[in-house]
């Protein structure tokens, strides 16, 4: 059988190694290199793998097939590790390998597709898929055409476009009626409207994000933030961002509320004891918050600054905690697909089989990030590509 990869990245790459060695394989990038993302991922150290993965580091529409999928995470872990021989270290449980260096997997795996069955195509994208009975018509770009037993998108989605995840594909899934839902970006900065936090740009603050719809509580992050002037940035936003971005692709707008002193439940009572001294409320807040904040908490608060601290009452007092604590600010948006290390939507897992066919196509194959599946940060992006692609590798029969 002849099998065509669309894609050389994490998930592509690892259908190619996987794949029965009898079946020729033609792997199609449009870049002139392979895995040209992973070389930017984890800033360039490339956090590759969890040694926690479950569903609830991910973003799916459909948690039980991801489950299935994700219950081979062993298997996988040890063909890289064992088999590909990657050279790691792991550290709060994220993996990276042993050189800190990204090209160091990406080296790997070139080395690795170096097989007599395996050819890959740089510089050729792919245009356009015809199904002739039992055979498959592809397209490329400088009108080359080939014909396939069965081909494997492994085209990413939308994030990062420079890396080669350009879109390309969708037209061509709308072109052969296979649906897809919407894509938006995510791990991704958030713009929000004018909350004077934009004053504080540059301000890191470790913060609990509060996510709700109405009343309904979406998810909570606990860690750092970064005030930028447009919005926030850091781990813990990037983290609800495919959330976000999953409920403005329904026209929803999430609520968000930074809780600015995480640690501390007894906020009222620490304050009730330091404001009977006679300090002005500025000084007493700097026990607790970097300095730039406190005049934007006074103005939420809707107290003046030069008070002295024991003349506030206990209703000031309870207005100030909730500004640290709730401090509510409006989404505006998500920043856009330059920024966001992976798109949410695409193809559903309710369109494919256990080894990745189409329902409705069973000869066409969609793995890795073109599947709406979408992790946070911490090397499951990248564990999730590497899993879909090597269980459909192998999926595939040596007859
Ligand atoms: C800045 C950044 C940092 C990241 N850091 C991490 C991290 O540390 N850990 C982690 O787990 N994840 C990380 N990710 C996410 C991770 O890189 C992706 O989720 C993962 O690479 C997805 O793999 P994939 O094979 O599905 O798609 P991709 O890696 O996007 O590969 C798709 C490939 O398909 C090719 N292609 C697309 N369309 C066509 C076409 N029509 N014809 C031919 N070729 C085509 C593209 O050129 C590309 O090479 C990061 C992403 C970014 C952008």
């Amino acid at each position: 059988m002849t099998i065509a990869i669309i894609g050389g990245g994490a998930s592509g790459i690892l259908a190619a190694l996987n794949i029965p060695k009898n079946h020729n394989v033609i792997l199609i990038e449009q870049n002139d290199k392979i895995g040209k993302k992973l070389l930017v991922t984890g800033n360039g150290k490339c956090n590759f793998w969890n040694k926690e993965i479950n569903t609830t580091k991910y973003n799916t529409d459909n948690i039980s097939v991801l489950d299935s999928v994700l219950s081979h995470q062993d298997s996988v872990f040890k063909y890289l590790i064992d088999d590909l021989g990657i050279y790691s270290y792991h550290k709060n449980n994220y993996y990276y390998p042993n050189s800190n260096l990204a090209s160091s997997i990406r080296e790997t795996f070139e080395l690795a597709l170096n097989r007599p069955n395996i050819e890959i195509l740089y510089n050729r994208s792919l245009k356009n898929i015809q199904i002739e009975k039992q055979k498959i018509k592809l397209e490329l770009t400088n009108s080359e055409e080939l014909i396939v037993d069965k081909v494997i998108l492994a085209c990413g989605g939308l994030a990062s476009p420079k890396t080669g995840s350009n879109g390309s594909i969708y037209p061509i899934l709308n072109d052969l009626n296979i649906s897809y839902n919407p894509l938006r970006p995510a791990l991704v900065p958030l713009i929000l409207e004018e909350s004077h936090l934009s004053k504080c740009s540059g301000l890191r603050s470790i913060v609990r994000l509060t996510l709700k719809d109405k009343e309904e509580l979406i998810c909570q992050e606990e860690g750092e933030i970064q005030l930028t002037d447009y919005g926030i940035s850091g781990i813990v936003t990037l983290n609800i961002s495919s959330k976000v971005s999953r409920l403005l692709a329904e026209k929803i707008t999430p609520s968000l509320y930074i809780d600015f002193a995480p640690q501390d439940a007894n906020l009222d009572k620490i304050f009730k004891t330091t404001f009977s001294q006679n300090h002005t409320i500025e000084e007493i807040l700097e026990t607790v918050l970097n300095y730039k904040l406190i005049p934007i908490i006074l103005n939420k608060a809707n107290i003046r600054k030069a008070h002295l601290g024991s003349k506030l009452t206990d209703e000031d007092i309870k207005k100030l905690v909730f500004s640290i604590k709730n401090f509510s600010v409006f989404i505006k948006d998500t920043c856009d697909y330059e920024k966001s290390q992976v798109s949410t939507g695409g193809v559903s897992l309710n369109d494919i089989n256990q080894d990745f066919s189409l329902k409705k196509y069973p000869n066409i194959y969609v793995i890795g990030e073109t599947l709406d599946v979408d992790g946070i940060c911490g090397g499951y992006n990248l564990a999730f590509a590497f899993i879909s692609g090597y269980l459909c590798g192998r999926s595939i029969s040596h007859d």
